[in-house]
């Protein structure tokens, strides 16, 4: 399974990669934990965070979960939300269906 993420323009963050088993792609958008920073832990603690319970997601704000065998519907449920695809992330996508990628990790935030 490929795993790429990124942080949305409003601040969730955005989970896409190719899912090899099931031979489609996944979506997952959530929220951040307002309290935490999305941390997990209190603030320069290593206590985890109450409102959380230290998984830094905001639980209050309903989650995004799609498998889809098309990008097209996966973009097109971004664009629901107020999230573009970026071209980059999307050629890499198509590129992980030819592929038909097995591990792989790319944070976005990090590596442009
Ligand atoms: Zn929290």
């Amino acid at each position: 399974m490929s795993r790429r993420w990124w942080t949305s323009p409003d601040g969730r963050m955005v989970y896409v990669g190719w899912d090899r088993s099931l031979q489609q792609f996944f979506l997952n958008v959530v929220s951040l934990c307002a309290d935490c920073g999305g941390m997990g832990e209190e603030f320069g603690t290593e206590v985890p965070c109450v409102a959380c319970m230290g998984d830094g997601v905001a639980h209050d704000v309903p989650s995004i979960n799609l498998g889809t065998d098309s990008l097209d519907l996966l973009s097109a449920e971004l664009s629901k939300q107020g999230i573009p695809l970026p071209d980059k992330v999307r050629a890499d996508l198509a590129q992980d269906q030819r592929t038909n990628a097995g591990e792989l990790v790319h944070d976005y935030d990090q590596a442009q």
